[in-house]
């Protein structure tokens, strides 16, 4: 029975037609109440468990049921029913019996007489406390997630890596930015499809769909790593972690995973191992001993050859020092070179002898070549080395020979210049005046030859270390007297100035000090023109004495500078191409000079001529001369 319905009837009929209304509201809500036409008298309210009862009229009603918050709301909401005379209709907060606040759903329609006025609000309100209280926290746990996912999405988007979660029926629930790039599809065209329809190949998806299986069964996250196309970066290997995600029931409602783009990862360690395998083929296949040391020059790798040939293990070779396996002879030296490179950082080479694991020393060439970390920076050296023991057996032997030969060859040409000699004093030169001088410059060929021999000799004494310095004190004066004399007869080619010089005393070998000079003076004649000046000085300065020959000669070019003083080398070019020698001159000149513990140098202009130096100790002073 509508309300509308009851209007026009007598009192009694409306009476009692309202009772049984007010009955059935009383029913179905939790409170009911009448207001006054203006709501500003509630005249009586039934409010159940809900609210106080009214019994008597009420014009504080507002104070007494409405939270304050809320009256503002309320009264709104009744004064636009008033206005328009229809249903009041409204959810707000109460106060309630019991001091607390709860929530109202109230309704309220006008009792209207025959004029149309309106003569009471006849109204009934439920507890919607409950519902409102879920509602809130609803929309509080809402918006929680809604932050959350705000969130995730921040971090997701701005990771390479891959990032989506399945449900268990392997459709994509979620999808970072990155994945969807990668599929080259969008949020809406992606999620909540599977593996296939995102483009993924069978077997791709049906492996994915077993571990998903796998992930929701077990609970225990899986890692795996697979090689498949990106849409803009061809072929890529991926690393990827599939993890369960558990509810509060403990049950595995979906799957989320993460996937790492590895290519350049496993291309660096595909490239390293390959270069450690060429590294290790070369350094364990082959007759190449091969050693690593760290920056402060400890070895930190030794390969096969090494353990083969000391019979020692790799372990054994870093503890225990390797370089007591160098001969005692060669030990002091090789350490000092190998210092000096770890010091500047500089590649070394050396001979050495080293004893083998039958107790035999071999001689090892070796070469030290500079490591470097990736930045550029000193990591040590890698020191290459190879048996050198038969190469130098065969000089020795070639040694020998040029030795033996040369003394054979020394006893008749001893006899042929002693018949020279005496061939000569039979004959005077007013006799045979032509006989005299071919005899003379026989004389003269002989001589040169036995000083080649001798220097032959010489150098294989030297080799096998058997030369011998004979150090004496003397005086420089006279030896410079003496070489002065002797040349005069000797070189009428050129001009030989002797400088002034005065008597010193120094110590060493005369006669092999006065094989350098006669050597250094011999060879300015042979590489300058004839008639050039050749100039021999002689000076004492700070506990030494410096000799030196300046000639006008051919000179010698920077780069051959250096080298002139080692062992067989002979500068090659237009101005020396008829210049007859063996490269053993000078050779000889500086190791004598070292036995002796001084120096010897060269300056030289190409074309202007050439200034040879050496020095010597003067007498008291401390000579580190050796006699090896
Ligand atoms: P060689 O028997 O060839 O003269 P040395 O050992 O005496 O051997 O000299 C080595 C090289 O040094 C020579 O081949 C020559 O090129 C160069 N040399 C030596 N002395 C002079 C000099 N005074 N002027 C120019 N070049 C010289």
């Amino acid at each position: 029975m509508s309300i509308e319905q009851q209007q026009g009837q007598p009192t009694d009929k409306l009476t009692q037609s309202e009772e049984r209304f007010r009955a059935l509201v009383n029913a179905t809500s939790d409170v009911v109440y009448r207001m006054s036409p203006d709501w500003s008298v509630m005249r009586q309210l039934t409010g159940g468990e809900f609210l106080s009862d009214t019994g008597a009229p009420i014009s504080d009603w507002m104070e007494k049921y409405i939270y304050s918050e809320d009256l503002e709301k309320v009264r709104a909401a009744v004064s636009e029913a008033i206005r328009t005379k229809s249903i009041f209709k409204l959810e707000h907060r109460v106060q309630r019996a019991d001091g607390s606040i709860g929530w109202t759903f109230s309704r309220a329609v006008p009792i209207l007489n025959n004029e149309g006025n309106i003569i009471e609000w006849f109204g009934a309100a439920n507890d919607v406390s409950e519902r409102k209280k879920t509602e809130i926290a609803l929309n509080v746990a809402k918006e929680l997630a809604e932050q959350q996912k705000r969130l995730y999405e921040t971090i997701t988007s701005s990771t390479p890596d891959l990032i989506y979660v399945f449900d268990l029926d392997y459709k994509f629930t979620y999808a970072n930015e990155a994945l969807l790039t990668m599929w080259g599809k969008t949020w809406n065209n992606a999620i909540g499809r599977g593996l296939l329809e995102n483009g993924y190949e069978p077997w791709h998806a049906e492996m994915h769909e077993r571990e998903i299986d796998k992930v929701a069964e077990t609970k225990k996250p899986i890692r795996g790593e697979v090689s498949f196309p990106h849409a803009q970066f061809g072929r890529r290997v991926y690393d990827y972690i599939f993890t369960p995600v558990i509810n509060q029931e403990g049950v595995v409602e979906a799957v989320a995973g993460t996937t790492r783009d590895i290519t350049e990862i496993r291309q660096a360690e595909i490239t390293l191992a390959e270069s450690e395998a060429r590294f290790r083929n070369m350094a364990e296949g082959s007759n190449i001993y091969i050693a690593m040391s760290d920056e402060t020059g400890k070895i930190i790798y030794f390969n096969q050859a090494w353990l083969k040939y000391t019979g020692k293990s790799e372990q054994e070779l870093i503890d225990f020092n390797w370089t007591d396996l160098l001969h005692p002879e060669d030990r002091d030296r090789h350490l000092s070179i190998y210092q000096d490179a770890i010091n500047t950082q500089l590649p070394f080479h050396d001979s050495y002898r080293l004893q083998a694991s039958d107790g035999q020393y071999r001689w090892l060439l070796v070469d030290g070549s500079v490591r470097r970390y990736t930045d550029g920076s000193f990591a040590g050296h890698i020191g290459a080395a190879v048996d050198i023991t038969e190469m130098k057996e065969d000089e020795q032997r070639k040694n020998d020979f040029i030795s033996m030969v040369s003394h054979e060859l020394k006893t008749p040409l001893t006899s042929t210049l002693a018949y020279i000699q005496l061939s000569k004093k039979r004959i005077s030169p007013s006799e045979d005046d032509l006989t005299h001088s071919m005899l003379l410059r026989t004389e003269k060929q002989v001589r040169k030859m036995t000083g080649m021999i001798n220097s032959f000799l010489n150098l294989s004494r030297l080799e096998s270390a058997k030369i011998e310095v004979e150090l004496v004190e003397f005086d420089v004066g006279g030896l410079m007297k003496e070489i002065e004399m002797e040349s005069g007869t000797t070189i009428s080619s050129h001009e030989l100035i002797f400088h002034p010089f005065e008597t010193a005393c120094v110590i060493g070998d005369y006669e092999k000090i006065a094989q350098v000079i006669q050597n250094l003076i011999s060879n300015a004649v042979k590489y300058s023109a004839k008639n050039k000046p050749v100039q021999i000085y002689c000076s004492t300065t700070g506990g030494e004495v410096q000799i030196s020959i300046r000639d006008e000669g051919v000179g010698i070019r920077e780069e051959d500078l250096p080298r002139i003083f080692e062992k067989f080398y002979r500068v090659h070019d237009f101005e020396t191409r008829n210049i007859s020698g063996f490269g053993i001159g000078l050779y000889l000149c500086s190791e004598i000079i070292k036995r002796h513990g001084g120096k010897i140098w060269a300056e030289s202009e190409l074309g202007k001529g050439s200034n040879f130096l050496f020095t010597l100790p003067v007498c008291g002073k401390k000579s580190s001369a050796t006699n090896a």
